[in-house]
């Protein structure tokens, strides 16, 4: 298991090699150091929390692994591959998110009201946090470091063609884009679109298809590209 310190250290690192270049270079470029002084606030607050003794450093250690390692956005994959195969659960999830996501098994902390929102061949949503980074961790795991950088934050909302265009989703003019913009309060969850071409899949092989980026809301879910490793 990592240590706090090197999650840290990780996460600014992985800044400069996420999937969206222009944000990942804007941010390079960002005189504001998020990240880092958001790194550097977050070591402040723990170091004085540890030594007034109100947490214990290996408690700490445990989240941050569960977070990364054992609850990440399989959980969120695998409750979108059930909406696609069985048309009464979809409708329970996008009537009643967090009853639905009960049903197997999610919820909790940082995940407490989550709305499903439904990409269609006539509307595409994108999440946002423009305030800090509000992320429905129990179905996601952790956020990305681009999604808590300034530039994602305020560029999603005045120009969300844009930022989709920097991530590789281009969209014509005549489809809807719905920006939602998260709290601690109501988290979202981008249902996309099910790929033509995997009717015969299983449910399993579908979750396989169902990115972290896609249920934010930045991709779509593909098929596989021809000759890739499965
Ligand atoms: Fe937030």
């Amino acid at each position: 298991m990592g240590t706090r310190r090197e999650f840290l250290t990780v996460a600014a690192a992985a800044a400069g090699a996420t999937a969206a270049p222009d944000l990942a270079h804007a941010e390079a470029h960002d005189h504001q150091s998020v990240p880092s002084d958001l790194a550097l606030r977050t070591k402040s607050l723990e170091s004085l929390l540890v030594e007034k003794g109100l947490v214990d450093p290996a408690a700490l250690d445990v989240m941050v692994d569960a977070y990364e390692h054992k609850i990440g956005p399989r959980n969120g994959a695998r409750v979108i591959a059930r909406a696609w195969v069985d048309p009464s659960y979809k409708q329970r999830l996008l009537a009643d998110g967090p009853a639905a996501l009960k049903e197997l098994g999610y919820g909790g902390a940082q995940g407490e009201d989550t709305l499903v929102v439904e990409n269609t061949p006539r509307v595409h949503n994108l999440v946002v946090c423009t305030l800090c980074s509000c992320y429905p961790w129990p179905l996601l795991g952790l956020p990305p470091v681009w999604y808590k950088t300034a530039p994602y934050r305020s560029r999603a909302v005045i120009d969300p063609r844009g930022v989709l265009a920097e991530f590789g989703v281009t969209l014509a003019d005549d489809i809807e884009v719905r920006v939602w913009d998260s709290t601690a309060e109501l988290r979202y969850l981008v249902m996309p679109e099910r790929p033509a071409g995997s009717e015969q899949m299983s449910e399993e092989a579908l979750a396989a298809l169902v990115t972290r980026d896609a249920m934010i809301g930045v991709a779509k879910a593909a098929l596989p590209q021809k000759g890739a490793r499965l």
